[in-house]
């Protein structure tokens, strides 16, 4: 088992900083038991947090994750997310209750509303205060939001837990703004896509400093992430030794020279970007 670090959240309970993805999961039958099977291998390591949604595969991946903990519940930290289509009060309480059926269990540990849609923040902050008094949800957070849009979430609650947004080395700007926003709230940013989905892997600099430290570019990137405080990391893959290879990366650590190559081939913002998403 390996002990994976955590990060506070503003309710004072932690989160573990290295946890798995699962979008792309669930969406055919022919990949089903290999998709549960490469998260059941995370938990057998130690990987508790696994992050999913109802977007994914139809449900399809919420329904891996149920195969994935089945009997084991209890060892896991379950992170899904309400559609903004389904983000009004009502909605919001059927579209959790789903999700946990589908998961197969009775609470998820944190609850985020995927992207800012019509419905206004306070009626979904409500949803989510509702259900949290029902020990349906543990607590909840949203993902994509912007500097303004966590501004204006603040006006309503400061009960928020995490923001979920695209973070890694070829997109750093959030890094201008919103990271310093969210240290000031000592709110965690939970990473996703932080290897780019696979395309930081064929990098130069990425395979150098690989070499150096007899360890693979997705190690590296994911290396880079798990320096900075609050960063939260949520590689997907559907393959045990990806998986484990990526859980390596939390030993990793990465010299001042390597920072600065880094930085030399991924500059940091030096203006505002507005937040991207995938
Ligand atoms: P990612 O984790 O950056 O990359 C996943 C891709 O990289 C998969 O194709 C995977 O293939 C491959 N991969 C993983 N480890 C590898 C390794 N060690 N070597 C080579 N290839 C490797 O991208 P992501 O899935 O977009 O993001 C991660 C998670 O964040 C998602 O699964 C989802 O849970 C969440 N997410 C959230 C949002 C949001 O709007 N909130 C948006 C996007 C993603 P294999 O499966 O073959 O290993």
């Amino acid at each position: 088992m390996t002990s994976i670090p955590t990060t506070k959240l503003p309710d004072g309970s932690f989160m573990p900083v290295f946890g798995l993805g699962t979008w792309g999961m669930g969406e055919s039958r022919a990949s089903f038991e290999a998709e549960a099977r490469a998260l059941r291998s995370g938990l057998d390591l130690g990987v508790t947090l696994i992050d999913t949604a109802e977007m994914y595969g139809s449900g399809g991946a919420e329904r891996v994750v149920a195969s994935a903990i089945a009997g084991r519940r209890d060892e896991a930290y379950l992170v899904s997310k309400v559609l903004p289509s389904n983000a009004g009060h009502r909605q919001a309480i059927r579209a959790c209750e789903e999700s946990l059926k589908r998961i197969g269990t009775d609470r998820l540990d944190l609850y985020l509303l995927h992207w800012r849609g019509g419905v206004p923040l306070a009626e979904t902050v409500r949803a989510f205060e509702d259900l949290r008094k029902a020990g349906k949800i543990l607590r909840w957070g949203v993902s994509n939001f912007d500097v303004e849009d966590i501004r204006e979430l603040e006006t309503i609650s400061n009960a928020c837990a995490t923001n979920q947004v695209l973070y890694n080395l070829a997109r750093r700007g959030i890094e201008y703004d919103l990271i310093p926003m969210s240290r000031e709230l000592s709110m965690p940013i939970m990473a996703y896509s932080p290897i780019e989905q696979g395309r930081l892997i064929g990098d130069r600099t990425l395979a150098d400093i690989a070499a150096a430290h007899s360890a693979t570019p997705a190690q590296i990137a994911l290396a880079w992430m798990l320096d900075r405080p609050g960063i939260v990391v949520i590689p997907k893959s559907s393959r045990p030794s990806h998986v484990m290879e990526n859980l390596m990366s939390i030993s990793i650590r990465l010299t001042s020279a390597d920072h600065a190559a880094l930085d030399a081939a991924f500059p940091p913002p030096r203006r505002k970007r507005s937040l991207e998403m995938i």
